[in-house]
């Protein structure tokens, strides 16, 4: 039986994780930085301990003090939530060590999925489609050269240690070869401290489409059906939703037997997922597999009806899964937007700092999973990511009305966020009508761009009105009100001749 789990991460996964728990009636435990003090999983966890500076590498990354906190609060499990150490294979071998349950899968799985080229022959083994490219690192460039002119321009150079979308470069004419293999060489080594990259046949007209697993440590494990992550920019999602607009019947039930397999080639047990590239014509490969909870998870909880944190803590404390696969259906629609401190208007720049307001939206078939407050200041040192936002209706245009409805209604102020940015998506075209891959955002750009204009025409003409009010009141020699004067405004409003309108 777990009693009490140590949740090592921050925000609102690890908030998320701590509603299941509480749920379920176990103690949550959080853990915090430096910059986290005010942090809202802080104030949610049942006990909360301090485990070092801001930077991840010294508080949130730091092993020891994490083993530490689980054994001076009396946690019989871990829960790493995503990123930091949730697929970090010697965190889970140490809790397995310290008799510590870690609420992920074993430093084998980890191991084998969370290094590409590994993983990549595993899944031939297992007859899983890969994509067409090599298995072996890239030691000789112009072996290399050979090797990409055999399989056909484009390709990808990928890191094999790659995530996050680092470490990956596509390739179109033969004189980036060099220098796109030493790049991405170069980033793989600074970011993972592992340079091997391989090469990959590049998907023309790619769907990004993953298979939800769960495997109990019993050799039982099942599929939830699909996510469709196409919406991305750089590679890295940022709408996700489900079912997938271009999934058939007969692909969806022949993908989920390879997720299933492709899982079970590793022991897998706990929640997983098996991210598959999707052509036109629905030829599907196998990309990799994320051995740890997944970001955009709740479409899933929504459309199937399941909570994953549940699951993954009855599968980490050795209970049988009760889901069965052919009791399993989709109902209706739901799609996530990730929603950022940054700024969509000046190339996604971060943008963090103190919230000033914020409305969240609330109404029928809405979920938000955030965990930043009025008067909150957000941190820089850690992923721009506030909140995830998520809604479902039985269709899939009811479904884009409503996220239109609700992005309408969650308002921030303070800082600059991602919410005009997913408006704009959700009038995209090729979006309405479910009929978009991989390149949505870069090519609907002037799409985009058109209704930044707009928005600025709309600028413009609030400076004209204000530049025309301005001259009217010189010429009336009344003393007009800086537009930006910082003071009060109720204040001004009651000084009825300095009163501005617009
Ligand atoms: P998802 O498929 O769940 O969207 P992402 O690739 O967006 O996964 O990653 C989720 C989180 O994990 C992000 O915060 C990201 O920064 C982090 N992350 C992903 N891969 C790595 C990695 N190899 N090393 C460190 N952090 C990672
Ligand atoms: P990461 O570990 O960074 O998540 P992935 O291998 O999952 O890396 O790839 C991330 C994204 O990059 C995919 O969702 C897809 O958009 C793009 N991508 C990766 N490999 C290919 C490929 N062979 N062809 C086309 N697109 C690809
Ligand atoms: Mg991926």
């Amino acid at each position: 039986m777990i009693k009490k789990i140590l949740v090592a991460n921050r925000g609102e996964i690890a908030i998320r994780v701590m509603r299941s728990c509480r749920e379920m009636g176990i103690k949550s435990v959080a853990v915090f930085s430096e910059a986290d003090r005010t942090s809202m999983h802080v104030r949610y966890a049942d006990e909360a301990y301090f485990i070092g500076p801001a930077p991840s590498n010294e508080s949130y990354l730091v092993i020891d003090n994490i083993i530490e906190v689980a054994r001076k609060s009396g946690a019989d499990a871990i829960h790493p939530g995503y990123g930091f150490l949730s697929e970090n294979a010697a965190f889970s071998e140490r809790c397995e060590k310290e008799g510590i349950l870690f609420i992920g899968p074993t430093a084998y799985a980890i191991n084998t999925m969370g290094d590409k080229i590994t993983a990549r022959k595993k899944m031939q083994s297992a007859n899983v489609p890969v994509v067409p490219g090599t298995i072996e690192p890239i030691t000789d460039l112009d072996e290399a050269v050979e090797t990409i002119k055999g399989i056909g321009l484009p390709v990808m150079i990928k890191a094999s240690a790659g995530g996050g979308g680092k470490g990956m470069r596509l390739v179109s004419k033969e004189e980036d070869i060099v220098p796109s293999v030493s790049s991405a060489k170069s980033e793989a080594k600074a970011s993972f401290g592992n340079d091997a990259v391989y090469i990959e046949k590049y998907i023309n007209s790619p769907h990004h489409i993953e298979f939800q697993i769960l495997a109990d440590k019993h050799g039982n494990c099942i599929h939830l059906f699909e996510r469709e992550c196409s919406v991305q920019r750089r590679h890295q999602k940022v709408v996700e939703e489900t079912p997938s607009p271009i999934m058939t019947p007969e692909v969806r039930s022949e993908m989920g037997k390879h997720a299933v397999a492709a899982a079970k080639a590793v022991d897998y047990a706990g929640a997983g997922t098996i991210e598959f590239i999707v052509d036109d014509d629905l030829n599907y490969y196998f990309l990799e597999m994320n051995t740890r909870l997944q970001v955009e998870h709740p479409i899933t909880e929504r459309v199937v009806s399941v909570d994953l944190v549940k699951e993954q803590i009855k599968i980490a404390a050795g209970e049988v899964l009760q889901l069965k696969q052919d009791k399993l259906q989709q109902n209706g629609h739901a799609i996530e937007v990730r929603i950022y401190a940054e700024d969509p208007d000046n190339n996604f720049m971060p943008s963090p700092g103190l919230i000033q307001h914020i409305s969240e939206p609330l109404g029928p078939g809405v979920r938000h999973d955030g965990y930043v407050y009025e008067g909150y200041e957000i941190p820089m040192y850690y992923d721009p990511m506030i909140s995830k936002l998520i809604v479902w209706a039985p269709t899939r245009p009811e479904a884009i009305e409503r996220m239109k409805r609700a992005l309408y209604a969650y308002k921030i102020t303070g800082i600059k966020t991602s919410i005009p940015f997913l408006n704009r998506i959700m009038e995209v075209p090729s979006f309405i009508q479910g009929k978009y891959n991989t390149h949505i955002i870069q090519d609907n750009q002037e799409y985009l761009r058109r209704k930044e204009n707009k928005s600025q025409k709309l600028k413009d003409i609030v400076a004209i009105a204000a530049f025309v009010d301005y001259l009217k009141k010189l010429e009336k020699h009344e003393k007009p009100i800086a537009e930006n004067n910082n003071g009060s405004n109720w204040k001004n409003c009651g000084r009825k001749k300095n009163l501005v309108r617009l």
